[in-house]
């Protein structure tokens, strides 16, 4: 018999790490860059070409993964159909079996029929231009693998906005921020989140507001689920998960968003707090959200600080 069929789930979890591997590499590299110059300012436009140059192979690595994200959340949705439907058009034939067959031994389906085999299996469709740039992905992501380079330059804004819309078709009804910060509690490095000195929502904190610069308002709505104007909120939640509070760094994370009048939504941890409204005591905050849940009741969610007496 066959063994260790794949599930759906196990896929797009594979799927999603792929991609977030993909994001966080891009976004860490136009945050390193925004420490030392600033990405915005012209001013520093040659310095930035001489940059991406420099982050060719990184770049060609990104393109790798995000093909490799691709590839497998198409095969989940096929999978979620049935995992068999992996196998077609390979001709698979089998000799005379003497024990149990590995699944991931038998030859799946070629990434070059995904796209019309979704399209021909599931009851979501993909777009003609997720199948473009699919296309598109995979063939510069082949000349890497054989070539060792894809030969143009690539230029990171474009590649962010490629991720962009791969995620919007591939993960449309999910928590991007969410994902994003599980992705980081499951990296190598998250074996140093003691939640003191280290954890995943300080390594989130620093680059998030270099990722959020980068998007064009139709994208952070996309990805973010609220207009790029509507005022942040700091969530005691994450600052307490993370640890952040032991740094005085409250309004390093800006992450909810007022949902009811008197209720904030994270979207980074997607939890709800209940908020009193009234103006923050502090001279120069003009905040009128403050905490009522405890360990930081009394605290504004504008400017972090506790309230006086
Ligand atoms: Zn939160
Ligand atoms: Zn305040």
């Amino acid at each position: 018999m066959i063994t260790n069929i794949p599930s759906s789930q196990d896929l797009t979890r594979s799927a999603l790490t792929s991609f977030f591997a993909a994001w966080h590499s891009l976004i860490q590299l136009f945050h390193d860059f925004n420490r030392t110059y600033d990405l915005d300012d012209p001013q520093w436009a040659e310095e930035l070409q001489d940059y991406y140059e420099h982050c060719q192979a990184e770049l060609e690595t990104i393109y790798a993964l995000a093909a490799q994200a691709s590839e497998l959340a198409l095969k989940a949705r096929i999978c979620d159909v049935s995992p068999y439907l992996l196998l077609l058009g390979n001709g698979t034939s089998f000799g005379e079996a003497t024990g149990d067959t590995d699944f991931s031994e038998l030859r799946t389906i070629d990434a070059v029929d995904l796209p019309n085999a979704v399209n021909a299996i599931c009851s979501e469709k993909l777009s003609d231009s997720f199948k473009q740039r699919f296309t598109e992905v995979r063939k510069l992501r082949n000349k890497i693998a054989h070539l060792g380079a894809a030969g143009k330059t690539s230029d990171p804004r474009d590649i962010l906005k490629l991720l962009i819309e791969q995620y919007c078709e591939l993960w449309p009804k999910s928590k991007f921020l969410k994902l994003w910060i599980e992705y980081i509690g499951s990296r190598r490095y998250s074996y140093f989140h003691d939640g003191k000195w280290c954890s995943a929502e300080m390594e989130f904190s620093e680059v998030y507001e270099t990722c959020f610069s980068l998007l064009s308002k139709r994208q952070f709505e996309k990805l973010v689920g609220f207009k790029k104007s509507q005022r942040r909120y700091i969530c005691y939640k994450c600052i307490y998960s993370g640890g952040l509070n032991r740094h005085d760094m409250y309004s390093d994370l800006l992450t909810a968003y007022l949902t009811q009048e008197n209720v904030l939504t994270c979207q980074l941890c997607d939890e709800c707090s209940d908020v009193d409204r009234k103006a923050c005591s502090q001279d120069g905050c003009k905040g009128n959200v403050i905490s009522i849940d405890e360990p930081f009741s009394d605290h504004c969610h504008t400017c972090g600080q506790e309230q006086d007496e």
